[in-house]
């Protein structure tokens, strides 16, 4: 009897342990599906609060973007009149934008380089044409008078490939042209009358032998560029030197490195190099000048009168 009553107690205290460890389930299960949706809810809420911010963000300098574009629109038609009428904001912002546009346009002009040949025909001159052909390139001629028919020839394949072909003097010999300006203007309508019976174009492109600022000549350089501006004939200096001028050994890289060191100072660049007899280095060193100057996005043109003139004497003091 007494085991009986032990055995009836002991199942109900089990059943009220299975029943109190139910009753926890249930509410753990309870108050799990009610928090754990809250929490993420918040989280989430959170994250779209950001979200939407950044949007704002966004959307605000879309807006700003639109309405430059708008404005810049408007002022190329009214030609500057608008800034008064922005808000000095927007005028700020306009101004940037201009300065913009006009350092773009300053690169613009550093991107063209002129070669320019000085002393042939020679024979490098073949190759060099060569070679330009191959890249596509147009380069100047500053050539000095050969008689011979291969020197012809040259002068006419120039002309022919679409380079310019400038004069150098027909001697080349200082004591001669720059003696006086009778002896200059005997000598460069020897060689002009050269160039127009070997090609049938005037020259009108000139290179002093020496260059304008030469402390050879005998007279003031100034009365032979009053007797070009006569003739309607201009002349070029340079103001990148390769640096084969001053002899016949000057490496392939210090010839590459003397072009490429300079050329980026200047908006236009107008670049001495030789068409010589053994200066086969300039001839080495062109297609790795032409290959540099287009990996740096400058364009190589051939001279006329036209370009920005690059002269070591200053041409305005001595018109006519
Ligand atoms: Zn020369």
């Amino acid at each position: 009897m007494s085991d009986l009553m032990i055995s009836i107690e002991e199942k109900n205290k089990q059943r009220k342990t299975r029943v109190s460890r139910l009753k926890k389930i249930i509410i753990g299960s309870i108050v799990f599906s009610i928090l754990f949706p809250t929490i993420l809810s918040f989280f989430l809420m959170v994250r779209i609060i950001s979200l939407q911010e950044q949007v704002d963000e966004l959307s605000k300098v879309l807006l700003k973007n639109e309405e430059i574009g708008e404005i810049n629109k408007s002022a190329n038609l009214a030609d500057g009149v608008y800034a008064t009428e922005l808000p000095k904001e927007m005028q700020m912002e306009n101004q940037s934008y201009d300065a913009m546009q006009v350092k773009v346009e300053e690169e613009e002009k550093a991107t063209i380089a002129y070669l320019t040949f000085d002393d042939g025909p020679s024979e490098n001159t073949s190759q060099i044409l060569d070679i330009l052909k191959n890249y596509d390139v147009k380069a100047t001629f500053f050539v000095v008078g050969k008689e011979t028919d291969e020197a012809k020839a040259l002068y006419k394949r120039i002309v022919d490939e679409g380079h310019t072909l400038g004069m150098h003097s027909y001697s080349h010999q200082y004591s001669e042209i720059y003696n006086s300006v009778e002896s200059f203007a005997k000598d460069e309508k020897k060689l002009r009358d050269l160039l127009y019976e070997s090609t049938g174009v005037i020259p009108t492109l000139y290179r002093f032998p020496g260059g304008s600022n030469n402390l050879v000549s005998n007279i003031e350089m100034t009365e032979f560029i009053k007797y070009l501006n006569n003739e309607n004939i201009t002349y070029f200096d340079w103001n990148v030197a390769s640096g084969d001028a001053t002899s016949q050994n000057i490496s392939v890289e210090t010839l590459v490195n003397n072009v490429l060191n300079n050329v980026e100072e200047n908006e236009t660049s107008v670049i001495l190099m030789h068409d010589a007899l053994q200066k086969n280095t300039s001839v080495e060193a062109l297609s790795i000048i032409i290959e540099s100057l287009q990996n740096l996005g400058i364009q190589m043109k051939a001279l006329d009168q036209n370009v920005p003139h690059v002269q070591h004497i200053e041409a305005e003091t001595v018109n006519n």
